[in-house]
């Protein structure tokens, strides 16, 4: 077998990658679009996609979308119609893990958007917290003297613009209450999020941190890398890792689940990572690195139109 090697994807190989998938699995910004603009090509070539039979889902590590509104980003920007069934968030998947890990009646405390709340209420679980805090007295020292709610057993920490001081205190309170009987869940690690032109802001994994810091101990990540983002899919989809494709902008998240799952992967250049990095990663003698290497590279999904006989 020896250690991963990244070709380019094109001409008869395509051809044959794609022909032997029958599942093809789609992060979303950086491959599909960029912001609110479609990747030029990116929709045709999906259209084609759904044509040929082949089932398209779409993982993405954001939390600040329901995925009711992912089915209609994807309509608005031309991509083939999908069901929010096929639509496998970090903020739906957070909510599916804590339906299954918590005692029925059981509530969270949630660092969250919206429509990461929204995910909990689909599922039936009883949330507190998103929008701002409100600061439970004039210093830190009055917060705990606050009152609790009873039924928090756990803290979900997700895409938060009103994430605060105030916040953190409260999730520690319910953490140092519950102690390992209260669940720490974070939707994803990522640490910063591109803007173009080279800026940036602070990602989810920054909040995450925060809480781990505070509290002492380490969250149950749903998103990628994590494979729980696949077993979301699989347990939705009768998929084989084998007739499966992950296509990535991302080397430790999207390319790291992709090939710990055992599926086919498939870099993008249309986002966030360059071919050095690739390289880097392949030349590097530390294993750690060798699993970020993607199986294929593409400079955009729209490069697959020709394969998809075109
Ligand atoms: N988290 C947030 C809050 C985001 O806005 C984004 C991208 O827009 C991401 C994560 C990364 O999403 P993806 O996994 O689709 O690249
Ligand atoms: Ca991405």
């Amino acid at each position: 077998d020896g250690p991963r090697r990244c070709r380019r994807l094109e001409g008869e190989a395509a051809r044959a990658v794609l022909a032997n998938a029958d599942t093809l699995l789609f992060d979303c910004d950086g491959v599909l679009w960029r912001g609110e603009a479609a990747v030029s090509g990116a929709a045709a070539v999906l259209g084609k996609l759904a044509a040929a039979g082949k089932r398209l889902c779409y993982v993405t590590n954001n939390s600040g979308r329901t995925r009711a509104a992912y089915t209609e980003k994807l309509r608005r920007l031309g991509f083939p119609p999908a069901e929010p069934r096929h639509i496998f968030s970090s903020a739906f998947c957070a909510a599916r893990y804590l339906r299954q890990a918590l005692p029925p009646g059981a509530a969270a405390y949630v660092l969250g958007s919206a429509a990461l709340a929204a995910e909990l209420e689909a599922v039936g679980i009883p949330h507190l917290g998103p929008g701002p805090a409100a600061l439970p007295g004039p210093a830190p020292a009055d917060w705990v003297a606050a009152p609790l709610d009873p039924a928090v057993r756990a803290v979900l920490v997700g895409f938060d613009e009103h994430f605060s001081y105030a916040k953190l205190c409260q999730a520690l309170r319910y953490l140092l209450r519950g102690g390992p009987d209260c669940l720490l869940v974070g939707t994803n690690r990522d640490h910063r999020l591109p803007l173009e032109g080279g800026a940036g802001i602070p990602g989810t994994g920054c909040l995450v941190k925060a809480v781990e810091t505070a509290a002492q101990r380490e969250a149950f990540i749903v998103g990628k890398p994590n494979r729980f983002m696949f077993d979301c899919v699989a347990a939705e989809f009768p998929v084989d890792p084998a007739r499966t494709i992950m296509v990535g902008d991302r080397l430790d998240t999207d390319i790291l689940m992709g090939n710990s799952c055992g599926l086919t992967t498939l870099l993008t250049l249309s986002g966030v990572t360059a071919l050095d990095e690739v390289r880097g990663c392949q030349d590097s003698s530390c294993a750690a690195r060798h699993s970020l290497v993607p199986d294929y590279y593409v400079d955009s999904i729209a490069d697959l139109l020709p394969a998809l006989g075109e």
